[in-house]
């Protein structure tokens, strides 16, 4: 695949994160699962080639591109068959905000170790009771002296075991209006108070999710992120580049699947020719290509926005690229292990577990429908079921 002129850093970029995906591999994630392990050496390895921080300040370590460069990575390591979930959050989505909204502090103390990947950051939103309405979470941080205490429950949050710290989302009480308003707080993975449970997933991936409990955890001053009063602004700047990379995620696994299925159908003769080229098997591929190439083009699209500062605009466009990807991985995968008849199933072909993980991107971080309704609300200005 080529992107509409693509400018020869990004060609390079692309090929030289494809060569490390490689290196690794599919045989490297599967060993990983099997291990109960997170890819640490993977990451490790695109920390110090300077993979992990592309899109974060050069003064901080990081490479000075933006979301469109770490898409490059996240979507080229996934189409080597070994992605790496926690790059959609450590720095696109907690690097994002820090650099853009923290203190100087904060800068020094986070970024350079997100972008070399010596300190990694989980990122906290979902909430047992809320779902997909973030509007009803109720994480709540009370001032205390100069601390706060933050109390709540999280569910579903990814690499916790592999992270420093969290970045929550909660909310403060507005002293004026007593109207909640929320806030984002770096919480310590080691505070006291701070409680995780891993989640029983039935996915085939080295990243975990846990269940956090936070009991009165307290907290400095300084661990909140930016400005009281424009947390939603401030979470609006991360919750975009999340859905831009999880395009990028998608997209990469859907390469991953196609280019196993190619490959068997290419081969794989049952009558007098490859199975390939029964149009009842090809069209179906081509098809798959086409719809990951046009979820390329809107993620690419909703990346330059991003990184062009017009974060509205950019906004429309990473849902649509979010949506856009989810259903073409979701298809692509589909379509893989139907190629492969029963090897479709087999442990040793690798492609039916990535069915499951292939729905993740339908679901997260914000579900196909909450896109339709977004869709439908923002752009086509319907009415509101809810
Ligand atoms: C592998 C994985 C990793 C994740 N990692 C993180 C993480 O690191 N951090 C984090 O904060 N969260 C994380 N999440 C959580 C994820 O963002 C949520 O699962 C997602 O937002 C959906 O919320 P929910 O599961 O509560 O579903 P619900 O909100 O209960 O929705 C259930 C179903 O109802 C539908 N629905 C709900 N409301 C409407 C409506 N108004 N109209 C139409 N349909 C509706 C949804 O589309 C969905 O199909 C992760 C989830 C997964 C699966």
């Amino acid at each position: 695949m080529t992107s509409v002129a693509a400018s020869e850093e990004h060609k390079a970029l692309r090929a030289a994160v494809a060569a490390l995906g490689t290196r690794y591999g599919r045989d490297y994630l599967a060993r990983t699962v099997a291990e109960g392990k997170p890819p640490a050496e993977l990451w490790s390895d695109a920390g110090k080639l300077g993979y992990l921080g592309v899109n974060l300040p050069e003064q901080y370590g990081g490479g000075g591109g933006g979301i469109t460069e770490l898409s490059i990575v996240l979507e080229e390591l996934g189409a080597a068959g070994s992605p790496l979930l926690m790059l959609v959050v450590s720095p696109a989505i907690c690097g994002t905000v820090i650099a853009r909204f923290g203190t100087e502090a904060q800068k020094q103390a986070w970024l350079p170790g997100i972008a070399d990947g010596t300190r990694l950051m989980a990122f906290g939103i979902t909430e047992p009771d809320a779902g997909s309405n973030s509007h009803r979470i109720t994480t709540t941080a009370r001032r205390d002296g100069t601390d706060w205490l933050l109390t709540g429950r999280k569910v579903f949050i990814s690499g916790v075991d592999m992270a420093d710290a969290v970045l929550i989302v909660g909310r403060t009480e507005d002293a004026r209006t007593g109207r909640l308003k929320p806030c984002l707080f770096i919480v310590p993975t080691d505070a006291e108070g701070f409680h995780k449970r891993p989640i029983d997933m039935e996915l085939n991936a080295a990243e975990k999710q846990f269940e956090l409990v936070l009991d009165d955890v307290r907290l400095p001053a300084e661990a909140l992120v930016g400005d009281e009063d424009a947390g939603l602004l401030q979470l609006f700047a991360g919750l975009n580049p999340e859905r831009i990379m999880t395009a990028a995620f998608a997209i990469g696994m859907g390469r991953y699947a196609l280019a196993k299925a190619v490959e068997y159908a290419r081969d794989r003769t049952v009558w007098k020719t490859p199975i390939g080229a029964h149009q009842a098997i090809a069209h179906p591929l081509a098809q798959a290509h086409i719809d990951l190439e046009l979820a390329r083009l809107m993620m690419q699209k909703a990346a330059r926005l991003y990184d062009a500062g017009d974060d509205m605009g950019a906004g429309e466009a990473a849902n649509m690229a979010k949506y856009a990807a989810g259903e073409a991985c979701v298809k692509a995968v589909d379509q893989a292990v139907h190629t492969l008849g029963g090897n479709g199933l087999t442990r040793e072909f690798g492609l039916a577990s990535l069915i499951t993980a292939a729905r993740v991107a339908r679901i997260a971080p914000v579900s196909r429908e909450m896109i339709l309704n977004y869709v439908s609300h923002q752009t086509l200005g319907l009415p509101k079921s809810y």
